[in-house]
């Protein structure tokens, strides 16, 4: 295993550098002057306000009233004794507020706008999941919230539409273009380039322009700060393993860097989709390669054009063309390792996952427990720590309606393995 990290602090004086890149990856590669005015106040204000002690000590309160946290450690006894000899651990982010991580990093966000007198937050939502926690925190600290999507999306994801509705949000359709998640970034961009002295961009995931892959890391982080003394106080030792589902990067850079420097493998699991071919899969890190989009540089699916590639996944939150700067920068040092679990895998782990211990995971994160057991199979005596970003409520008309209740599934996956 090569670490040439001896210390979180030394690696945290290193990366990123004062213009956001870790190591080639990362930086702001926006061209509208209006953007780059906006995104240089925001760089400005987070790296002064978030540093406070005043902000730092609000922002702990909030994630011990409001958000439930610290989420507990959880040993799954019962999978683990079906599975072998491998100790399978989760961490258990479906059970903060909203049902998965991202609220971690919507409350940092909201809390910033709030320090730097804004009124409002901005974002895009494909599937919903990041303008619900953006809507939440809007609620919480009485901003305004304007969430675009695209009318394809609107029409597919009804509860969390609702959802934001109900928590007051103003959910913008956009109708241009294919009318899903693409056009409503650049919406939502449009729109911050014009109103940012009352309103901050809110990203969903640890890429973007500087600063959001530093601010969501940094947000994130309690996830893995807190496992990993759990873990300790629990059994005594560091986890061998420990894995995340990485779509943009978010859940997993929160879950990794706490560990950066300890002797433990570390693994980032990409949605593998239906098949190896460009446009059935989103494994950026496992197929892609260096470029440009979105505004930062990184490891990316791209087509001929440099262009974002159609990406796949039954995991609507995984479905990301790029992964964040700072998973590009650690997988070229060989820090972070990605692998690829497929749609059929996933399922597998969620189904097992609700039989065996009672916890219906979110499909995302089934992708990284679908590693974890597929690891457990080999019999080798060591714990792995998953990070459970979020739980399963709402995939599971879509579960039943393409795999059933798992039963005929489970031995289905079984005999393919023999
Ligand atoms: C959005 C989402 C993800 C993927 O986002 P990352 O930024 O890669 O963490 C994973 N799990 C759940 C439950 C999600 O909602």
């Amino acid at each position: 295993m090569s670490n040439k990290y001896r210390d979180y602090d030394n690696y945290l004086k290193e990366y990123p550098d004062e213009n956001g890149y870790f190591g080639k990856y990362g930086g702001n590669y926006l061209d509208d002057p209006e953007l780059i005015k906006a995104f240089n106040e925001y760089a400005e204000g987070y790296q002064t306000i978030a540093q406070s002690a005043q902000f730092i000590a609000e922002l702990r309160r909030i994630r011990k009233d409001f958000q439930g946290r610290p989420t507990p450690v959880y040993h799954c006894q019962n999978l683990s004794n079906l599975l072998g000899r491998t100790q399978i651990y989760l961490k258990r982010e479906d059970l903060n507020h909203t049902g998965a991580h991202k609220l971690n990093h919507c409350m940092g966000e909201g809390l910033l706008a709030k320090y730097m007198g804004k009124k409002k937050l901005i974002a895009e939502t494909g599937a919903g999941q990041h303008g619900v926690a953006l809507a939440t925190a809007a609620a919480y600290f009485g901003l305004e919230c304007d969430i675009y999507m695209g009318e394809v999306d609107i029409a597919k994801q009804a509860p969390n539409v609702t959802r934001m509705k109900m928590l007051g949000a103003n959910v913008v359709p956009v109708s241009f273009g294919l009318k899903t998640l693409k056009e409503a970034v650049d919406a939502a961009f449009m729109a911050y380039s014009k109103e940012y002295h009352d309103a901050i961009y809110c990203i969903g995931t640890a890429a973007g322009p500087h600063p959001f892959p530093l601010m969501v890391r940094d947000f994130q982080y309690v996830v893995g700060a807190e496992a990993r003394s759990q873990f300790i106080e629990q059994t005594g030792h560091l986890p061998d393993k420990v894995v995340a589902c990485v779509g943009g990067g978010s859940n997993s850079i929160g879950m990794f860097t706490p560990f950066i420097a300890d002797p433990v493998e570390i693994i980032g699991v990409e949605p593998g989709g239906r098949g190896s071919a460009l446009g059935d899969h989103a494994a950026s890190v496992t197929y892609g390669k260096e470029g440009v989009m979105h505004g930062f540089n990184s490891i990316m699916l791209a087509d001929e054009n440099g262009d974002p590639a159609p990406v796949y996944s039954n995991a609507s939150g995984l479905d990301y063309p790029a992964v964040g700067p700072e998973h590009a920068m650690l997988y070229d040092q060989g820090r972070f390792n990605y692998v690829t679990a497929s749609d059929d895998e996933a399922i597998e782990a969620l189904f097992m996952l609700s039989r065996n211990e009672g916890i219906i995971p979110a499909i995302e994160s089934s992708h990284a427990l679908a590693y974890a057991i597929r690891e457990a199979r080999k019999g080798k005596p060591e714990s792995i720590l998953v990070c459970l970003s979020g739980r399963g409520d709402k995939d599971l008309d879509y579960v039943v309606e393409h795999y059933g209740y798992g039963e005929e599934f489970l031995a289905k996956m079984e005999a393919a393995r023999k």
